[in-house]
């Protein structure tokens, strides 16, 4: 489901309950996707230029929180992507590079504050014809959460959704605490930097290692800068945030990719409750702070700072 594929852990065999849970992602999907040609997004994406449409509440909630953190200044998240994303076909048949003036053309329907959310009807519009957007970026940690909060309400105290990459976890005893691998970027065997240990914490992964494509020897990865139109360029190569809400993740681990580690460390030193891994290009795997998880280095080859 939602292009990745999806692993759901229980402690007691409960075809009912898994069968829920499935059921559930495939409708917030539904709701969201702009892979379909219908869905709620699409129809948004349909009449752009043209006229508001009017959403479910939890789909316009989402939308708004989509909205305020690409309008944050110097965002590396920004949910009016869809253009760029649906040009250069990253992790689809038929990718390739864009032309420059192509890019530049695109870059100008990218904007946040080209649309009108109305909170009275739910409606959102787009203002120009060929604007779109794209929930990519924070799909999978909302519907995470929602998994969560569903497994709860089932009575289910302990239990792991993976959407992806994108893991939420449910469980409080100290004993019993989750495991959870950090890839080698680009290792085909499923190698291990490490291992981050969690209770009822999200733990959400974005790497360039992920979806791309190559050409002429270079890489294009999935992760747009919506500043340049290019895939995001620094010295990571994966940022891992661990926070209580997946939500809260799948955003974070975009905006930090694009402030890179320097200035995401300066950040998170006033966010408590968000938490990060970095690994670069070089090796480093750096821990902004560990309150919330403990971290293990199992690949010596990789060097820890904490
Ligand atoms: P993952 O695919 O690992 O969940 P993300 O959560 O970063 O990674 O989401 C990537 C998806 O979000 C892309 O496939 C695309 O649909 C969309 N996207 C790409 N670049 C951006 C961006 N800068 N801001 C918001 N959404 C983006
Ligand atoms: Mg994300
Ligand atoms: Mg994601």
């Amino acid at each position: 489901m939602m292009g990745s594929p999806i692993l759901l852990k229980l402690f007691e065999h409960d075809e009912a309950l898994a069968r829920g849970v499935f059921r559930l992602i495939k409708q917030q999907e539904n709701r969201l996707t702009v892979n379909r040609p219908h869905s709620e997004v699409m129809a948004i994406n349909h009449a752009a230029g043209r006229h508001p449409v009017a959403v479910s509440p939890p789909v316009y909630q989402l939308i708004k929180r989509a909205h305020r953190v690409s309008l944050l200044p110097g965002s590396a998240f920004n949910f009016a992507i869809g253009p760029l994303v649906k040009r250069w076909k990253i992790g689809f048949q038929g990718n390739s590079v864009p032309p420059k003036d192509e890019i530049r053309a695109l870059l100008a329907l990218t904007r946040p504050d080209g649309m009108t959310l109305d909170d009275d009807s739910h409606s959102v519009f787009l203002h120009q014809a060929g604007m779109e957007i794209d929930l990519g970026a924070i799909a999978k940690g909302w519907i995470a959460d929602e998994v969560r909060d569903y497994l709860r309400q089932q009575q289910v105290d302990y239990g792991l959704i993976n959407l992806g990459g994108n893991i939420q976890t449910l469980g409080h005893q100290t004993e019993r605490c989750w495991g959870i691998g950090l890839k080698q970027p680009f290792a085909e065997d499923g190698a291990l930097i490490g291992v981050i240990k969690v209770m009822s914490r999200s733990v959400v992964t974005s790497g360039v290692y992920e979806r791309y494509f190559e050409l002429d020897g270079r890489r294009y990865h999935h992760i747009l800068d919506p500043r340049s139109g290019y895939p995001l360029d620094n010295e990571l190569l994966s940022v891992t945030v661990i926070s209580r809400e997946s939500i809260d993740g799948d955003i974070w681990t975009t905006l930090l990719y694009g402030m890179g580690v320097e200035n995401s460390l300066t950040y998170l030193a006033d966010a408590p409750q968000i938490e990060a891994i970095f690994v670069t290009r070089d090796r480093r795997v750096i821990c902004s702070s560990q309150r919330q998880f403990s971290f293990s280095l199992l690949d010596d080859s990789y060097r820890l700072h904490n």
